[in-house]
């Protein structure tokens, strides 16, 4: 540690497996991480293992431009993100860990009549959830982002939405908080461990196959994100999803300038400043469907002029690095927590670009399904088969990407 502290041992136990869990939860991002230390918290399931290929937090919990919000519109989807945010407002203490959570206020901006009127439905939408939000206009957002060119004649701005309690934390923290907290309660943390197989007998799943030997399970919940359709086809399912490449980038570090999560969806582009400086900012998918976790130069190239299009002083600073992740794209944007037509057999995927503010909402949740077999009420939306049925479907894909 900087302090000189060479004491600290590892966070958590890496576990070798046993031949037999209750639960088995196959992906060790921020969704696995986090329900199984739900299943061992708040239903007091203990002999449960976590199956990672890579590493803990090796995934998108760790590639993400970490923001955090509850400022959903439709039905459903408002009810679950509102439950999440609340999660991370108490995640700190309940982890008893820094997760660097900065509700520094998310603005979406708007750039014609027709955008303010749609940004104060939303806003109603989430007030009337009990969340917040406040209509600002063009004076306004002026007074709070005065490096904004306002007056761009392609996209000048009227006004914003801003969602005070939104902001950022600090990803790579919260894998590790709820991977220690899962591991303090007994749960395996079991790494370089691929599942290559689903095990089913007579409509039951009765464990897993994996690159360290077969293991035996009541129940196996797999939350495995953009790698979702791969794993969910060993137990001959099919899913109505599709793997695409989500870049990002990040500058050098700067004194603070951005103090907001500013979403310019009109441009695609969306950024914040990281506590170490560094801008940090995206856009939208690459836009053709890959399992690679690094994307093409055209959409770098419209991710800058965007940005060069709404703050011009960003050119001049240096971008370090880029990167890309897999994103689990269902066709209304929304996610999937449900049972599947194998017993005992739980899917949680389908996140889009915006899985990460989900990260305890979606642990919390589907750990209730898996160990009671029941809905939770805030998920209770997230049925796989609205997309057979059409019934319910939730098509709030814009808040993605550019509103991460
Ligand atoms: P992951 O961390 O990817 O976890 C899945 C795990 O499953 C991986 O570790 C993988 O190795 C493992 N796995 C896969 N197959 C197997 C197998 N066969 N056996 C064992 N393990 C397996 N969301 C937001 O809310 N806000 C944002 O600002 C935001 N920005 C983003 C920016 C980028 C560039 C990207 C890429 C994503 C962004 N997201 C954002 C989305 C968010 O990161 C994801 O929706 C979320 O992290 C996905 O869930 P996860 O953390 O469980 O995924």
């Amino acid at each position: 540690g900087l302090t000189g502290n060479k004491g600290w041992g590892p966070h958590w136990r890496d576990a070798t497996p046993k031949p037999e869990y209750d639960a088995i939860i196959i992906g060790g991002g921020g969704h696995g991480l986090s329900t199984a230390y739900y299943l061992a918290k708040e239903h007091g399931m203990r002999n449960i293992a976590v199956l990672e290929k890579g590493y803990l937090g090796g995934g998108n919990v760790g590639r993400n431009t970490t923001i955090v919000r509850a400022n959903y519109f439709l039905d459903g989807n408002s009810q679950f993100y509102s439950h999440s945010l609340k999660l991370w407002e108490g995640l700190e203490q309940d982890l008893n860990y820094n997760a660097m959570l900065s509700q520094r206020g998310v603005i979406m901006l708007g750039h014609s009549d027709g955008q303010m009127d749609n940004l104060a439905r939303r806003g109603n939408s989430i007030r009337g959830q009990g969340d917040d939000a406040e209509l600002l206009g063009k004076a306004e957002i002026r007074a709070l982002l005065p490096y904004l060119n306002a007056d761009n004649t392609r996209f000048p701005v009227y006004g914003g939405l801003l969602h005070r309690r939104g902001g950022t934390a600090r990803h790579d923290a919260v894998a590790w908080g709820y991977a220690r907290g899962a591991s303090d309660r007994g749960v395996d943390l079991i790494q370089q461990c691929e599942v290559t197989g689903i095990d089913i007998e007579n409509g039951r799943v009765t464990g897993v196959q994996t690159t360290r030997g077969a293991i035996k399970a009541k129940k196996v919940g797999i939350v495995t994100a953009g790698r979702s359709g791969q794993v969910a086809a060993m137990a001959g399912m099919r899913l109505p999803i599709e793997s695409h490449v989500l870049q990002a980038f990040v500058s050098e570090g700067l004194k603070p300038c951005i103090d907001h999560v500013i979403s310019f969806g009109m441009g695609h582009f969306y950024i914040s400043q990281s506590d170490k400086g560094g801008l940090v900012f995206g856009g939208d998918l690459d836009f053709y469907a890959s399992y690679a976790a690094r994307g093409n130069l055209p959409m770098a190239e419209h991710v800058m002029e965007a940005g060069m299009t709404l703050i011009p002083m960003i050119g001049k600073a240096r971008v370090l690095r880029s990167w890309g992740g897999i994103m689990d794209m269902t066709p209304d944007g929304s996610p999937i927590i449900d049972k599947t037509g194998t017993e005992g057999l739980f899917i949680n995927c389908g996140w889009c670009y915006g899985g990460f503010k989900a990260v305890p909402g979606s642990g919390y949740s589907f750990a209730h399904l898996m160990a009671t077999g029941q809905h939770h009420a805030p998920a209770a939306n997230y049925r796989l088969d609205r997309f057979r049925t059409g019934v319910n479907l939730m098509d709030e894909e814009g808040t993605g990407a550019q509103h991460n």
